[in-house]
């Protein structure tokens, strides 16, 4: 199952944008397909085992650094 690394994004490019709030401990997503991220800057599973459509243009809220992580675009 593929894993990728999240971008990290600072607080205006996520304007305006909903932004999924992850809780260390658990992903904040889980399930419904086979891709995993990873925040961009610590490296803690935010999503996991999702499919495309959930990661594509989220943008996630680390709770264990606090930085804001979108998807990398890949396709
Ligand atoms: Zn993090």
């Amino acid at each position: 199952m593929p894993q990728f690394d999240m971008i990290l994004v600072d607080e205006a490019d996520a304007k305006g944008v909903d932004v999924i709030e992850h809780t260390a401990g658990s992903p904040a997503r889980e399930g419904g397909g086979d891709e995993t991220y990873r925040c961009g800057g610590c490296k803690t599973k935010l999503l996991v085992n999702v499919d495309h459509a959930t990661a594509h243009g989220a943008v996630v809220k680390c709770g264990k650094c606090g930085r804001l992580n979108t998807e990398p675009h890949h396709h």
